[in-house]
């Protein structure tokens, strides 16, 4: 059966992104891997190829690209090559730029944007704290003010990108007494004075992606630097987040896709008993399973992103996709690891790294017990 929700303009961007993948990343990954960071050069690159700004209007740089289909094969490209550096295009692309797409001002569109889709303002987005990430209104950061100014005291954590970001979106508490209706969104730069990252995390996947700590010292901004309402930042955050998980479901299926099918060639070319190991009906069946199931998963998550561009995909549409893909992906993957054996468990193989890479789909971008959480409440339970 062939998918049938991308025309040939899709297959003819499909294939610039990956000629510029395999010429212009391929041969690194495993620098950036040590490095734990996408170079700069890539960003530009990408930047320069007009694949950071596929939403960016086209007056501020961007593609003006009218049809998340573009999004979604870019996704599904990335995430051929690694899961992280799907991760890292998607939070400054596809999570961050279109806060300041939809929320900005002229002014601040004019500030940032083209920066943004030349890969020179490296995007991140800073909701979570070492508080707590689940519970978003509860946070703790605050800006106080002061005159014409903001004072911003306080800390994120698990911030993607984080290390060499230039400019972070970020959650902070403005009206205390509101809970979540006194939460607004800043634009932080990073060369603002009282702006500092801690080391880069060692993670246990996604080696390539520069996740960080930030902290905010009596960091001064003004109200140009507010990115939506004041006290609306968690609405605004709300309704960023059906796109955002609809991007983790198309990563999470084209990274389990990838790794899939070069299991499957695994499994024709090792031997064991005289024969592939394929060919035993354990792994057949197995192998079987595995590429149903994400074919299944597939069908549901190109008709979301078909709701999506109708404006139709509603959150709790993209939080069964987000949820029940992060869990299809670590179950496929584990499963490849155990039809390549002892090299499954070998870094130097794709496949281990790919299954540590996706452990954290289950976690980030909101969990799967709080999509199941947001499921479950709109059935009235
Ligand atoms: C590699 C990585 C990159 C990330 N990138 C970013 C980023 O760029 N920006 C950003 O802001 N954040 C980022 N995050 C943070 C991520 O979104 C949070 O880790 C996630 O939301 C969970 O928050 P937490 O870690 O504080 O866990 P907690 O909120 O402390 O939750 C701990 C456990 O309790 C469960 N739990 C919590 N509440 C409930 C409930 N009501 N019902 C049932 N179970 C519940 C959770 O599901 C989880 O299993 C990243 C995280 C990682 C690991």
């Amino acid at each position: 059966m062939k998918r049938s929700i991308y025309d040939e303009d899709h297959e003819a961007f499909r294939a610039s992104v990956k000629e510029f993948l395999d010429r212009s990343v391929v041969p690194h990954v495993e620098q950036h891997a040590a490095d734990k960071a996408i170079p700069r050069e890539f960003w530009l690159e990408a930047g320069k190829q007009g694949f950071l700004g596929l939403e960016i209007p086209e007056e501020h740089g961007g593609a003006g690209a009218d049809d998340y289909r573009f999004n979604a094969v870019l996704f599904e490209e990335l995430n051929k090559v690694n899961a992280a550096l799907g991760s890292c295009v998607g939070i400054h692309a596809d999570i961050t730029a279109p806060y300041l797409v939809e929320l900005g001002t002229e002014e601040q569109k004019k500030r940032w944007l083209p920066g943004v889709a030349a890969g020179e303002i490296l995007l991140a987005i800073g909701m979570t704290e070492p508080s707590g990430g689940s519970d978003l209104a509860a946070l703790k950061t605050t800006a106080v003010r002061d005159g014409e100014h903001w004072v911003i005291n306080g800390s994120k954590t698990f911030i993607t990108n984080g290390y060499s970001a230039d400019l972070v979106i970020t959650a902070v508490r403005t009206s205390p007494e509101k809970k979540a209706r006194g939460i607004t969104l800043f634009a932080i730069p990073a060369t603002a004075e009282g702006y500092s990252r801690g080391r880069k995390l060692d993670k246990v996947g996604q080696d390539e992606s520069d996740t960080a700590e930030l902290f905010f010292e009596n960091v001064r901004l003004t109200d140009d630097d507010i990115v939506g309402e004041l006290d609306g930042g968690f609405i605004h955050m709300m309704q960023k987040l059906p796109q955002e998980r609809l991007g983790c479901a198309i990563s999470n299926l084209a990274h389990a896709r990838q790794i899939l099918e070069e299991t499957l060639v695994y499994a024709k070319e090792r031997k064991a008993f005289g024969q592939g190991i394929g060919s035993f009906q354990h792994n057949k069946f197995l192998l079987a399973e595995q590429f149903t199931t994400v074919d299944v998963a597939q069908a549901y998550v190109d008709q979301c992103v078909i709701a999506h561009d109708a404006g139709e995909l509603t959150p709790i549409d993209a939080a069964k996709a987000k949820w029940w893909t992060s869990q299809v992906q670590n179950d496929v993957l584990d499963h490849c690891v155990q039809i390549y054996g002892g090299y499954g468990f070998m870094n130097e193989y794709r496949v281990a790294r790919a299954w540590r890479d996706a452990r954290v789909s289950k976690i980030w971008a909101g969990s799967n017990e709080i999509m199941k959480e947001l499921i479950g409440r709109d059935l009235g339970l």
